[in-house]
């Protein structure tokens, strides 16, 4: 018997497959498993048209076996098997994919279940076992032949014994190192979770003979005298597969528990999904199901969350994590993708540039949308639940991407109202609109009762005008993304023109300003470097003073921009807005007239700082704040 060389590139491409092309061993066993199913699909597909296969549909099976002493895993099918020529063919050439070529000479087009095509799954083997031995009986054949080999230096083929037509892969599995575990295979459990995980929706039964205890029938004097139980240990075939993807399955046979229960086993969450859809669209093709959970995981907010999609491959899971699949505003949505028309690459792992996955993530990213528009629309508690946990996200995603994708998603928003302080969209605000009502406003602070607060409220409130409460850090920077919503402009209530302002209002305060140009002046002196200017203000009722701002920054973007981690500080121009019908003002003409510009500027110091307080800022020297206090009373 001599050893046959791997062909040249087929030896350079199998060192390159245990060692680079998949990023976790435990593959192999999905690997095996697939083909395994192929090669049942190929024999099932005889069988529909040849009596002589002698199998019928629930006589097939996948058998997995581990045994610990000898340290090897086999897999077994009764699928078409090998010919000596196929076991040379299919596994003496990397990258030639047997079912590949059968797809094609078979033309399969409909019910074409068949997963493998690239020619080297098999050899994912080696990354856990250092011999791997294959017996086959190819169907219509009388002898069986046996492929060996330790790897990359070659294989041999032999005449072997098997009984019936088939396959059979033993693993002799690498002795465990410092870093990878492979003892790990030949545990029940780990071979449970791992058929669950990846091949759960194969087919065909992937059955094993588990081991059990449980305990021993206890005479009836043992049980009067409480002696302990002893166990016993049992056999049991199980499948370890559920064959049936629950997104294949009917919707008219599925219970709102089924998936409910099939998102908290999937998911790893305690708690039940908010909502859940299943789709089963036609262009693209593909079946999907989505949840929204009912909480934002713990990690939502920050780096580590990842977001994507389970992707499957008619039932079989090519990526667990498929990023690409969700919009990052839709960042929340879990759930899973099977689609028959993706074309796998290598290691069925790296798709991204797939441009099937392209049309497929747009219309997932439409349906979710949709959904959660019909949310709002019936079912809307649920609906401001769903906000309460995932609406900064959306508020992320109009203000990211330059705008981009602000119309996809205006409508979903929703702001704390001054109306009753209720949720309302932005639909619901205009069309509560007064006729005179030019503007949609809004204020911000960090609370609604903060905002309550706020001097520059006053007069937007006594015009009887509903208030957006904007107490994200975001809220602001999405607004002026926005600019617009139904071609009515935001308006912050700090803003300089509120168009409401009457004209002689607006006459009046100019005159009092020119007649105290003297005073306006002065008191901007004292406050250089702080504001850009001293005004009469036309906002105020009953408070003295407020801080509005000119130009793009406001104060709050001001606030946010410079908590974050970056040497650039920005400042807003700022505006000390002072109320000419307060006892102050009087008091500030009267210091004029004196000419005591002295305690102007002290008076002007106190107002700036008082300002920065209703606002919700800190000021700049509290000793110097208290000091002029105590001088002054
Ligand atoms: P792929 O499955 O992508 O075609 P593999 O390297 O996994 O590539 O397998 C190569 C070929 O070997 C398969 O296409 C198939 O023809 C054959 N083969 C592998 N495993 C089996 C099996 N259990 N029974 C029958 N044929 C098999």
């Amino acid at each position: 018997m001599r050893t046959k060389k791997f062909k040249a590139e087929s030896k350079r491409l199998l060192e390159m497959m245990i060692h680079s092309i998949y990023t976790h061993k435990e593959i192999f066993l999905r690997e095996l498993i697939s083909n395994a199913s192929d090669a049942i699909d190929k024999l099932y597909f005889k069988s529909l048209t040849d009596d002589k296969v002698g199998l019928n549909k629930e006589d097939f099976a996948i058998w997995i076996k581990a045994d610990k002493e000898s340290r090897t895993l086999k897999i077994t099918d009764n699928g078409i098997g090998m010919t000596e020529e196929e076991l040379e063919n299919n596994l003496g050439t990397i990258a030639n994919s047997g079912s590949f070529k059968f797809k094609n000479e078979n033309k399969l087009e409909e019910d074409n279940q068949i997963i493998g095509q690239f020619g080297v799954g098999f050899y994912s083997a080696f990354m856990v076992a250092k011999k791997v031995t294959v017996i086959s009986k190819a169907y219509g054949s009388d002898q069986a032949y046996q492929w060996e080999s330790e790897g990359v230096d070659g294989y041999t083929i032999t005449e072997a014994e098997k009984q019936s037509t088939g396959t059979e892969i033993i693993l002799e599995l690498l002795e465990d190192t410092d870093d990878e575990n492979y003892t790990e295979f030949l545990d029940q459990y780990r071979i449970k979770s791992l058929v669950r995980k990846y091949s759960d929706y194969i087919r065909f039964p992937v059955k094993m003979e588990c081991t059990h205890s449980r305990p021993k029938e206890q005479s009836e004097e043992d049980k009067e005298a409480k002696k302990p139980l002893e166990y016993e240990e049992y056999i049991e075939v199980e499948t370890l597969n559920s064959m049936v993807p629950l997104w294949k399955k009917n919707k008219t046979e599925l219970k709102e528990e089924d998936y409910k229960h099939f998102y908290t086993e999937k998911f790893f969450d305690y708690n039940e999904p908010l909502k859940y859809a299943h789709i089963s669209n036609e262009m693209p093709a593909y079946n999907a199901l989505l949840y929204i959970p009912s909480k934002a995981p713990f990690d939502f907010y920050s780096k580590e969350y990842e977001k994507g999609l389970q992707l499957y491959s008619n039932g079989v899971l090519i990526m667990d994590k498929c990023s690409d699949l969700l919009p990052d505003y839709f960042s929340f949505v879990k759930g899973l993708v099977d689609s028959e028309d993706l074309s796998l690459n290598i290691s069925r792992e790296m798709l991204q540039h797939d441009r099937q996955l392209k049309v497929i993530a747009k219309s997932i990213e439409k349906t979710i949308s949709n959904e959660l528009k019909k949310m709002l629309k019936n079912e809307r508690e649920k609906y401001e639940e769903f906000w309460k946990a995932f609406g900064l996200q959306l508020k992320y995603g109009i203000y990211s991407d330059y705008g981009m994708n602000k119309e996809k998603l205006q409508d979903l928003l929703m702001f704390t109202s001054s109306n009753e302080h209720k949720l309302v969209t932005l639909d619901e605000y205009v069309s509560g609109m007064r006729e005179e009502q030019k503007y949609i406003y809004y204020a911000t602070g960090e609370s609604a009762a903060r905002i309550e607060q706020l001097p520059q409220t006053e007069l937007v409130k006594d015009n009887g005008f509903e208030i957006l409460y904007l107490t994200d850090n975001i809220d602001e920077f999405a607004i002026k993304s926005l600019r617009q919503y139904k071609d009515k402009e935001f308006k912050s209530v700090s803003a300089d023109d509120l168009g409401l302002e009457n004209a002689e209002k607006k006459e009046e305060i100019k005159a009092k300003e020119e007649e105290n140009s003297g005073l306006l002046e002065a008191l901007g002196k004292a406050l250089e470097g702080k504001v850009s200017k001293v005004i009469l203000s036309q906002r105020l009722k009953s408070h003295p003073v407020c801080l509005t701002s000119e130009g793009e920054i406001s104060l709050e973007m001001e606030k946010v921009l410079n908590s974050m981690p970056t040497d650039q500080k920005v400042q807003a121009q700022r505006v000390l807005e002072i109320n000419p019908e307060h006892e102050i003002f009087g008091k500030l003409q009267s210091l004029d007239k004196a000419g005591d510009s002295d305690k102007i500027g002290k008076y002007a110091k106190l107002l700036y700082d008082q300002a920065l307080l209703i606002e919700g800022m800190s000021i700049e020297d509290p000793v110097e704040f208290s000091n002029l206090i105590c001088e002054l009373m």
